[in-house]
């Protein structure tokens, strides 16, 4: 497993504060070699175990850099750290092939490493297409975009690159010369944001100085940056992280507005938006759809007896079983405080029967690691199919509401 990070530093303090830092923050776990033959030790051992390493170029028994050589040599992506970077050393580390370096002035500078190796470690991931007829500049971006463990795809017009992004939908930024053989940037634009909008994909145009009057047309058209051809390496990262960071960024709102806070489960909003999936499956299969509506029978005594945090306790354990109990199939979703909707795919009835009677049972037999409670559920379900998932909910809430008149802890069906 490549998820560990390698920090070379002859400071005992220094290594051993920044490596813990970055396991708490990031979760790695992190070995730290106080010179260059440890350093060496430990990559001969695995060097394949390392996503990164952090580099002092001065240590003990090689205080030129030697380490970063020795890592290229090792493939290890390598950020150097170091307390000063002057020029004669900056042109040395300009020709080999490294990540970046940070220049450590005050502690909140290990804030700027970890985004760094945050960076490196979700790059690997991340699909990135370059699209120029000139056959040297794709090498040399390539090269720039291959150190910062991108995977790169290139293409020479952007009939290719459009051909390349059909096959790969899932790339998550364009470099391209705002001129192409067959098309102009604005065109290019335009394809590409058909199917990827900017919350999936950035674009970033290359200009020549006298190309700057085309900025606002392709910004219209859904350009995220620009970068002059003669762009220097830094500008290159800097630029090339903030948009990536961004993509990010958005991706986790995105996220985190989808999630129920507590379960981590869909919320209701991710359920109506994902259920349109199961509707038009429904209707290809001829297959109806079952929705079931869950509720904890007397919640609030739990709540009152326990006192809320348990209550959530609860919450929780009921959410992991339930989503566990459903498979990856189904749809489940956290509706409301102690309220779980499940959305199935062609059951008949007497299935359907046996399927929640089985979860049912499975959540009155639960155990909770932390506390001694048990708990029931009354589950409303529908196997009438609608063709909306309101009048599903609403169908399986009057069966839930059914449950509960009959005595709880039952599971009541449709038709
Ligand atoms: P019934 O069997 O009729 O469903 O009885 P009940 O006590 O469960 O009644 P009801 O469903 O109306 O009560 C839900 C309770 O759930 C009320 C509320 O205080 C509690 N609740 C809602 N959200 C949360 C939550 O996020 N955490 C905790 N701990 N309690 C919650
Ligand atoms: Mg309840
Ligand atoms: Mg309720």
């Amino acid at each position: 497993m490549v998820d560990k990070i390698l920090v070379v530093e002859d400071s005992k303090t220094w290594a051993n504060a920044l490596a813990s830092y970055l396991t708490r923050e990031l979760g790695h776990v992190c070995d730290v070699a106080y010179s260059y033959a440890q350093a060496k030790e430990l990559v001969t051992e695995g060097a394949g175990d390392y996503f990164v390493a952090l580099l002092d170029l001065n240590l003990p028994d090689a205080p030129r850099g030697e380490i970063v050589d020795l890592m290229l040599l090792k493939s290890v992506p390598s950020i150097i750290v170091t307390g000063n970077y002057e020029e004669e050393t900056r042109a040395r580390m300009a020709t080999k092939q490294i990540v970046d370096y940070v220049v450590k002035q005050n502690p909140e500078d290990v804030k700027l490493i970890k985004r760094l190796v945050n960076r490196v470690y979700n790059n690997r991931c991340i699909k990135v297409l370059v699209v120029t007829a000139a056959s040297a500049f794709r090498r040399v971006l390539k090269r720039q975009l291959g150190n910062q463990r991108l995977q790169v795809f290139e293409a020479g017009s952007g009939e290719e690159a459009l051909n390349i992004l059909d096959l790969n939908p899932d790339i998550r930024l364009i470099y391209t010369d705002a001129r192409l053989p067959d098309m102009d940037g604005f065109d290019l634009t335009q394809a590409v944001r058909r199917t990827h909008g900017l919350d999936t994909l950035a674009m970033i145009f290359f200009y020549e100085e006298m190309e700057r009057d085309l900025f606002p047309k392709l910004l219209k058209s859904g350009a995220n940056d620009f970068l002059p051809r003669d762009f220097t390496r830094e500008e290159f990262l800097c630029r090339l992280n903030m948009n990536l960071d961004m993509l990010e960024l958005i991706e986790s709102a995105k996220e985190s507005a989808n999630r129920d806070y507590l379960t981590g489960m869909n919320n209701r909003r991710s359920l109506y938006a994902k259920s349109e999936e199961f509707f038009t499956r429904a209707r290809e299969s001829g297959s109806g759809l079952v929705a079931a509506v869950l509720d904890i029978d007397h919640f609030k005594r739990v709540n009152d007896t326990y006192g809320h945090d348990i209550g959530d306790v609860v919450i929780k354990a009921l959410s992991t079983f339930v989503r566990k109990y459903v498979g990856p199939t189904g749809l489940t979703a956290r509706i409301g405080g102690e309220e779980f909707c499940v959305l199935l795919l062609g059951l008949t009835r007497p299935e359907a029967e046996v399927f929640f009677e089985g979860l049912r049972r499975g959540i009155e037999e639960l155990r909770l690691e932390e506390v001694d409670i048990r708990f029931t559920v009354s589950i409303g379900v529908t196997v009438i199919h609608r063709n909306s998932l309101d009048a599903m909910i609403s169908a399986a809430d009057q069966k839930l509401y059914e449950a509960k008149g009959g005595g709880r802890n039952r599971v009541c069906l449709e038709a």
